[in-house]
This record gives structure tokens, C-alpha cells and sequence, in this order.
């Protein structure tokens, strides 16, 4: 039996969204899922400490962590980006200094979704897929 997380009504399986709130009913693997990973979603965030979740291979089995461990891949990439950008003489430094704090924003704002347990994303970011 499913419950309105909202609410507490009593609702039918299948059923997507709740009849006397109208709140979204999340399905009961996808709420296991997001549970169990959410922890090693937020690691993803955490620079070179990504190896961990990439390393222990729970994400094929869980689309949560696979989507947060695939944006932490990308901001390692966007920090090597920035590295490189120093290397530019003159702007490079100002250009690497304006990506790095725009990456360090985004990647906050990632941590919380991760930690809320949501998927969200970014029109560009969502793209590229790196872990299938
Ligand atoms: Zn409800």
C-alpha cells in the first residue's frame, strides 16, 4: 500500500497523484533508490572523492545516483577546464577565476538537489551523458 508522503491519505498503486491533495505520489523503488544513494550522490560533488561511488558500481543500478555521478563528472571536467584556462597569460587568470566561482555556484546548487533527492538539472548540462 502506498501513502501520501503530503498528506498520509491512502492511495491506490499506479496511482499518480494523490486525490485529496493532488501532491505527486513518487513510486516506492524510486523512494529506495533516492534513500540508499543519496549520500553517494553528494560524494559525487566532492572532487576526486567521486571515485567511490564510480568505483563501488551501485549507480547501474540506480538512475538517481547515476544522474548526480554524471554531473559530477562533468564538473571535474569543468575544473581541469579552469586549470587550463590560468594557463592563458593576462586573461586567463580572470577568465579561470569568473568559470571556477560560476562552477563552484553550480555545484552547491546540484549538492542541495542531490541532498533534497531530486534530479534537476541544467538545459546545457543535461546533454552530455558520460555514464550510460
Ligand atoms: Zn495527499
Amino acid at each position: 500500500m502506498i501513502y501520501c508522503k503530503k498528506c498520509g491519505t491512502q492511495v491506490q498503486e499506479g496511482i499518480k497523484f494523490c486525490p485529496k491533495c493532488g501532491t505527486e505520489i513518487q513510486d516506492q523503488a524510486k523512494i529506495n533508490d533516492i534513500e540508499a544513494n543519496k549520500v553517494m550522490a553528494v560524494i559525487s560533488y566532492l572532487g576526486i572523492l567521486i571515485i567511490i561511488p564510480l568505483l563501488k558500481g551501485e549507480y547501474k543500478n540506480s538512475p538517481f545516483l547515476k544522474f548526480h555521478l554524471n554531473q559530477g563528472i562533468l564538473f571535474c571536467i569543468g575544473w581541469a577546464l579552469t586549470i587550463l584556462l590560468n594557463v592563458i597569460p593576462f586573461i586567463g587568470g580572470l577568465l579561470g577565476g569568473l568559470f571556477s566561482f560560476a562552477l563552484a555556484i553550480l555545484e552547491i546548487v546540484c549538492i542541495v538537489y542531490a541532498v533534497k533527492g531530486e534530479t534537476k538539472t541544467f538545459p546545457i548540462i543535461s546533454k552530455f551523458k558520460i555514464i550510460k
